[in-house]
């Protein structure tokens, strides 16, 4: 059983960040309450029952790259190890809907870059010094917009580099902070293929991030509280003295520790004088209810459409749209109809529109430009018992699961690291 001799940590947020946390303190053996402010955990990276269209879907497809290692830790420690699924090497199939032209770029495993002196794997019509810019990026210091760091044009940049990029930041990449480009190349395409692998959860992000973790905090007998939101955080000196949930307050000892894992916009209005993104970026996804047809590829990546990447999955057919703006104005019947049109030209599939259902996410991510990315905090407050985490905190990442679950190991880290610190004092 948990023991609460060195306090209880009290974990505000059962997204990502605050799972990661728990699932990380709990197997210390740490006493913690999770309290979630919606009826369902999982924050931003959730599936749920669509009445729609009659499946479960996800609030959104989300792509992570095998090295990922924080987040494969996590689905390790939760024993989801296997739910993430991508092809034995980094490939990535791409279509041009102005020509129809299909290609496929595929990366070598190790750090020396092969796959760019060799015609068949790199991107069609480019030149070898077409991709020094991006050696270049790696050793950059300073944060500016990507357009001023490297050309923002061209093959490479139409054909992978916007492409990937757009994925990772959720912003058109121009405007994009090169310093959380640079971090990405330094952990993807600088050590090769290897750490490059596309990885899906085809039955859904919740089977594999969500529900493994709520098991196996179960199974340790950490209580996860949802409809539970914070009100307000009361302090008494340099502490958090009570949690305030309205109906009901939690005195909170200087034993105890509250790991803060909301979203910014709720951080500030809990934290005084704290500084956070302001500024966001949607992503809207399609979903469709049909068989795929049979050997179409997992993903593809989409070059001049509205579509981005097309995921191919049991029995639905799903599309992304990062940094969705624009697209947030148009009816959702007729955008599912523009998104099915194309979907259908990849595809081969009829043009009948089958059930469809629209996920429009306004503020996904906090946007990744230079500005924004300079206002993160990072996980330490200046109240003793009082750490942050989210996917908007200083993780040196642009905002995903990565970054999330990053954020929620350095917040546990910091939660024990002081309890060695009370029993040695
Ligand atoms: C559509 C979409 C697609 C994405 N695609 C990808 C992708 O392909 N790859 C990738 O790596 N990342 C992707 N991401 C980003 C990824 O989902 C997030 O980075 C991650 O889920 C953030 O986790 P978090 O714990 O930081 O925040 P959140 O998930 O926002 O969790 C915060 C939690 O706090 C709760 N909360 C808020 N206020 C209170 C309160 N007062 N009291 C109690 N609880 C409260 C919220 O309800 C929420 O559950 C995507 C995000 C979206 C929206």
């Amino acid at each position: 059983m948990p023991s609460s001799e060195a306090g209880t940590v009290h974990i505000i947020g059962a997204g990502l960040g605050g799972l990661a946390a728990a699932v990380r303190l709990s197997a210390a053996g740490r006493a913690i309450v999770v309290h979630e402010a919606s009826g369902q955990a999982g924050g931003r990276c959730r599936s749920y029952y669509d009445h729609v269209t009659g499946m479960v879907i996800d609030n959104g497809t989300h792509l992570l790259l095998s090295g990922n290692h924080a987040a494969r830790d996590y689905l390790k420690a939760i024993g989801a190890e296997n739910a993430l699924e991508g092809p034995p090497e980094a490939e990535f199939e791409f279509i041009d809907l102005a020509d129809h032209s299909r290609w496929t770029v595929k990366l070598s495993p190790g750090s020396i870059p092969w796959w760019i002196f060799d015609k068949n794997r790199r991107v069609p019509q480019t030149k070898l010094r077409d991709y020094l810019p991006l050696a270049r990026l790696l050793w950059r210091s300073g944060d500016r917009p990507l357009s001023e760091l490297m050309p923002c044009s061209g093959p490479l940049y139409d054909r992978l580099i916007e492409p990937l990029f757009l994925a990772a930041l959720n912003i058109e990449p121009l405007h994009g902070s090169g310093e959380l480009a640079a971090q990405l190349l330094r952990e993807t395409l600088a050590i090769g293929g290897k750490a490059c692998r596309p990885l899906i959860a085809p039955d859904g992000i919740g089977n594999a991030f969500i529900a493994p973790a709520l098991r196996t905090l179960r199974e340790r007998g950490i209580e996860v509280i949802l409809q539970h939101p914070l009100h307000a955080l009361r302090f008494e000196g340099d502490c958090v003295a009570a949690l305030d949930f309205g109906e009901d307050t939690i005195p909170i000892s200087e034993m105890d520790s509250v790991i803060l894992a909301v979203p910014p916009y709720s951080a500030t209005s809990l934290v005084p004088e704290l500084t956070a993104p302001t500024a966001f970026r949607s992503i809207v996804n399609a979903h469709y209810r049909i068989d795929p047809p049979a050997g179409f590829p997992r993903m593809i990546g989409v070059v001049n459409g509205t579509s981005e990447w097309v995921f191919a999955l049991p029995g639905r057919i799903a599309v992304t749209v990062s940094d969705a703006g624009e697209l947030l104005q148009i009816p959702r019947a007729e955008l599912a109809a523009k998104i099915w049109h194309e979907v259908a030209a990849i595809t081969g599939l009829p043009n009948d529109l089958p059930p469809w259902q629209i996920v429009r996410e306004r503020r996904a991510t906090f946007a990744a430009t230079p500005e924004e990315n300079a206002k993160r905090p990072g996980a330490v407050t200046k109240w003793r018992n009082l750490v942050l985490a989210g996917d908007w905190t200083a993780t040196g990442l642009p905002a995903t699961i990565e970054g999330a679950v990053r954020s929620g190991h350095r917040a546990a880290e910091l939660v024990e690291t002081r309890r060695t610190w009370t029993r040695a004092a």
